[in-house]
């Protein structure tokens, strides 16, 4: 009689634990098949598909050095001193030139360097600037194989051409 009592309560335990993994298994399908056909995947298909970013995120930094007026706010702001600035006096009797703001350019700048590899993309450089020249942009793709290369001369040709894709106005 004992043995029997037994027999039973296992059977009823094995019914219940199978019972319990075809709940739970058909628990996680539901799961599985509400994502494959009711929720709006988040991956997107990079490369091929780039994600539209905010506004204001900041991205590369790009100084659209025409419209600079050598003032250094911005290096001055700068929490890591990243930025190294050079000018000099243009020479006696050159016409003053304005930026697209309206400001006069009093110096020839000569250098305008960023080591993007020591920034911290905290903004306060391109806050501080007065002729809005210098702005984050929304190119996130500059990985490059040194740091040195992370270094960038906005005085250079092939980075001054950024400005065509870059620059919107
Ligand atoms: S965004 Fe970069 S370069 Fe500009 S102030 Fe911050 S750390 Fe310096
Ligand atoms: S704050 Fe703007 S205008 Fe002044 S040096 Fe920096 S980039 Fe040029």
């Amino acid at each position: 009689m004992s043995a029997q009592v037994h027999q039973t309560s296992s059977l009823k335990e094995y019914f219940a634990a199978l019972a319990s993994g075809v709940f739970t298994s058909l628990k996680g399908m539901w799961i599985t098949f509400r994502y494959v056909w009711a929720v709006k995947p988040v991956s997107i298909e990079y490369p091929e598909v780039r994600e539209v970013l905010p506004d204001r995120a900041r991205m590369r930094l790009f100084n659209d050095v025409q419209n600079c007026i050598s003032c250094t706010q911005c290096a001055m702001a700068c929490p890591v001193d990243c930025i190294y600035i050079a000018s000099e006096k243009f020479p006696e009797g050159t016409e003053i030139k304005k930026t697209s703001n309206g400001q006069p350019i009093r110096l020839h700048l000569t250098q305008f360097t960023i080591d993007t590899a020591l920034c911290c993309y905290c903004g306060l450089c391109t806050t501080v600037c007065p002729t809005e020249c210098l702005t984050h942009s929304h190119d996130f793709e500059f990985s490059a194989y040194t740091i040195d290369q992370m270094k960038y001369d906005y005085l250079a040709p092939d980075i001054i051409a950024w400005r065509d894709r870059i620059v919107k106005s």
